[in-house]
C-alpha cells in the first residue's frame, strides 16, 4: 500500500490543473469507460464521498411557485454528481437514490419520519470517518430578485472550509461570474452540518423563488454543469489539501 501511495501522491502532484479538467469533460462526453483507467489509480485513495440529496419522500424541502419541488432537482443533480464522481473512480455513498426517506421503524408522524431520516445520515458519516459528507440542497426566499449558489461548511472539521472555499470559487468561475457570495459557516439550523465530524458542506445551488434561476436548474444541461463545477471544486480542494 505504501509504494501505491506513493505514486498516487507523485501523480496527484504531477497532475496540472488542466488535465484534471479534462478528465472531468472526458467523463461528461465520453462516458464511464475511457477515463477509467486513467483516474482509478488517482481517485481510489481518496476519502469516500458521501452525496447527499437533500429531502426526500414526504419531505419535500422547498416548493417554487410552479411546484417543483426541491427534493426533486436535488436527487436529479445528485445522480448527475455521482455518476460523474464515480467515473473518475472516486467511492461514493449516496444516502437516498431514489424519492424515499429511510424508514424508521417507530416513527409516526411526518417529522419523526424527517428526524429518523437525518438520524440515519448522520450515520452513515460516523459508520465512515474517513468520508466527506456533500449535501445538496436549493435555496428559497420570499424576494425573487436574489439568485446564486452558496455554500455552507460544518465547523467540526478543519477541512470543511476549505473544500466550501473550493467549490464556491469554482461555481462563481465557472457558471456564476456576478454571484458575490461567500461561504458561510453552517449553525444548529443545519443539522447534519452541526452534528458530522467529517468535512462537511451543503450546497445550497440555487433559488427555486428565481424563476430564472428556477429555469436553468429545471434544465439537465445546466444540472450537468453544475455537477461538473462541483466536481472541479473538488479536485482543487484535494489538490490543495495539506
Ligand atoms: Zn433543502
Amino acid at each position: 500500500m505504501a509504494s501505491m501511495r506513493f505514486s498516487v501522491v507523485r501523480l496527484r502532484a504531477a497532475v496540472p490543473a488542466a488535465v484534471l479538467c479534462l478528465l472531468v469533460l472526458a467523463a461528461l462526453l465520453l462516458g464511464d469507460r475511457a477515463v477509467q483507467t486513467a483516474s482509478d489509480a488517482v481517485a481510489a485513495s481518496f476519502p469516500l464521498l458521501i452525496l447527499d440529496a437533500g429531502h426526500g419522500g414526504q419531505d419535500g424541502g422547498a416548493v417554487a411557485a410552479d411546484g417543483t419541488n426541491e427534493k426533486d432537482i436535488n436527487l436529479s443533480l445528485t445522480l448527475t454528481l455521482d455518476d460523474l464522481l464515480r467515473s473518475l473512480g472516486f467511492r461514493t455513498l449516496l444516502t437516498r437514490s431514489d424519492d424515499t426517506l429511510h424508514e424508521t421503524p417507530d416513527a409516526t408522524t411526518v417529522r419523526e419520519r424527517k428526524v429518523g431520516d437525518l438520524r440515519y445520515r448522520l450515520q452513515l458519516t460516523q459508520e465512515h470517518p474517513d468520508s466527506i459528507l456533500i449535501s445538496i440542497h436549493q435555496n428559497q426566499f420570499y424576494d425573487p430578485r436574489y439568485d446564486g449558489a452558496q455554500v455552507f461548511y460544518s465547523d467540526n472539521h478543519p477541512q470543511s472550509e476549505a473544500l466550501a472555499q473550493c467549490l464556491q470559487e469554482s461555481i462563481v468561475k465557472t457558471l456564476q461570474p456576478d454571484n458575490t457570495r461567500r461561504i458561510k459557516e453552517s449553525g444548529e439550523e443545519i443539522f447534519l452540518l452541526n452534528q458530522t465530524k467529517v468535512p462537511a458542506v451543503m450546497v445550497e445551488c440555487g433559488f427555486l423563488s428565481n424563476p430564472e434561476e428556477l429555469k436553468m436548474l429545471k434544465n439537465e444541461t445546466y444540472r450537468k454543469q453544475l455537477a461538473a463545477t462541483i466536481v472541479n471544486g473538488l479536485l482543487d480542494y484535494f489538490r490543495n489539501r495539506t
